[in-house]
């Protein structure tokens, strides 16, 4: 399968490129895109390596642009990389109509993160954590909330309103209401131990993927 090239986009972390990312495709009619992302480390170029995943497409969507431009629409809304992308180059897409589809897509992903934030803002943890000045926010999916981490470090717990769960995979902890209250307070031996919530950028992108599917179903 021949891929081609649709864009390179960057990865930026307070003003640091993290990666730089090559994404490739290959349309297979009548209704799936194949993509082929080399991720590339940001900061001297190596190549570190390469996702491939299928995507659904509206096989009504048109000729190739179109369908080009409703999935980086899809992408872009649904954020599979780690801060701010930033067109490098394209022979389909302008800076601008980058600059379109992400401001476009920055409204979406605004009114998902108000509706996250009416939906949790009774939630207990939220507003334990809202109590202690640890600034918890929608973090853009469904029931899914980031805070900062009682420990102090320049990092997020991810909580889970649905389950009431909260963990830091930096710190490796997790638990509910009583096991972060003891986390806040510093009382280590109440807090389970073991959690990877620490995300790979593979399991953004099958997040993005799955999320895809399930709404193409409904
Ligand atoms: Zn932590």
């Amino acid at each position: 399968m021949e891929h081609k090239h649709l864009l390179t986009y960057e990865e930026e972390i307070l003003s640091f490129t993290a990666y730089k990312n090559e994404v490739w495709y290959h349309i297979s009619p009548p209704n799936e895109i194949n993509i082929k992302i080399k991720i590339h480390n940001g900061y001297d170029g190596t190549f570190e390596r390469e996702i491939v995943e299928v995507f659904p497409i509206n096989s009504a969507a048109g000729d190739e642009k179109n369908i080009l431009s409703d999935f980086l629409f899809n992408f872009l809304c649904n954020a599979p990389f780690y801060g701010n992308p930033y067109l490098v180059e394209s022979d389909w897409f302008t800076y601008d109509e980058f600059a379109q589809l992400k401001d476009k897509s920055n409204e979406i992903i605004r009114k998902r993160k108000e509706e996250i934030r009416q939906q949790g803002k009774d939630n207990p943890l939220i507003q334990y954590c809202e109590s202690k000045g640890l600034n918890p926010e929608p973090e853009g999916e469904p029931n899914s909330w980031q805070a900062n981490c009682p420990s102090g470090g320049k990092h997020h717990i991810m909580i889970s309103t649905s389950s009431d769960q909260w963990g830091c995979g930096y710190c490796r902890k997790k638990g509910g209401l009583k096991e972060l209250r003891a986390f806040v307070e510093g009382d280590e031996t109440v807090v389970a131990e073991g959690l990877q919530t620490k995300r790979s950028k593979g399991k953004k992108l099958k997040d993005f993927i799955d999320r895809i599917f399930k709404r193409n179903k409904e």
